[in-house]
């Protein structure tokens, strides 16, 4: 994330990691990272159904902290929208106007061409090879005062990361800490929110709350 050369090794189940010194990201050893295809097998398993309440109950826990925030009507990118486009509906219902972009599944490179009120990324950093320049990009695509709404579970210490379920996904990656949404927070000039253990939110200044800042 933060290019940092400073990698302290964690192994475990035969499959090599680092934790970054300076960001605190947890990120798998790049000659363990698995193919396009086995990548797309595995999402192509995903059961992301729209309609499924669990899966709603699920996602709200990103839309709520865009509703508190940007009311509707604005208009808002679900980036890693996956097979199933369940938060894409869930926010055109509560009527906002979507986007939705996907690698593998809405290849749509005209999002990168726009700005966006909110930004909502739910279980996709931990997929991310580059997952510092993905988020710069994003990032730079939202309108001051924009939101961008990040959901992945957080890694803890080493101990509890042996033993974590959610390591042991083969396209899970890259795995955010506390500390590396703060570095990120610091890069951006972003205020950050942590509301819960998976759910991180980014808020951009608008230029009413920059030119406060500058008389500081
Ligand atoms: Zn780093």
């Amino acid at each position: 994330m933060c290019a940092g050369v400073d990698g302290r090794p964690i192994a475990c189940d035969g499959r090599l990691y680092f934790r970054c010194a300076g960001c605190g990201l947890v990120f798998l050893d790049a000659s363990l990272r698995p193919s396009p295809d086995r990548e797309r097998a595995e999402y192509d398993r995903h059961e992301n159904d729209p309609a499924d309440p669990r899966y709603r109950a699920f996602l709200s826990r990103s839309l709520d902290e865009v509703r508190m925030r940007v009311p509707p009507p604005a208009h808002g990118l679900d980036f890693g929208c996956g097979p199933g486009p369940a938060l894409v509906a869930m926010a055109c219902e509560a009527g906002y106007a979507m986007d939705a972009y996907d690698p593998f599944y809405a290849p749509d490179m005209r999002v990168f061409e726009r700005s966006y009120d909110f930004i909502t990324c739910t279980e996709v950093v931990e997929h991310l090879f580059a997952p510092g320049v993905e988020l710069d990009r994003l990032w730079s695509l939202l309108a001051p005062g924009g939101v961008l709404v990040v959901q992945s579970a957080r890694v803890l210490d080493d101990e509890r990361f042996r033993s974590w379920h959610y390591r042991r996904d083969p396209t899970h990656v890259v795995f955010f800490a506390d500390e590396t949404f703060g570095w990120l927070a610091l890069r951006w000039g972003a205020r950050l929110c942590l509301p819960r253990r998976d759910v991180a939110v980014l808020l951009k200044p608008d230029a009413h709350e920059r030119v406060q800042g500058e008389d500081r």
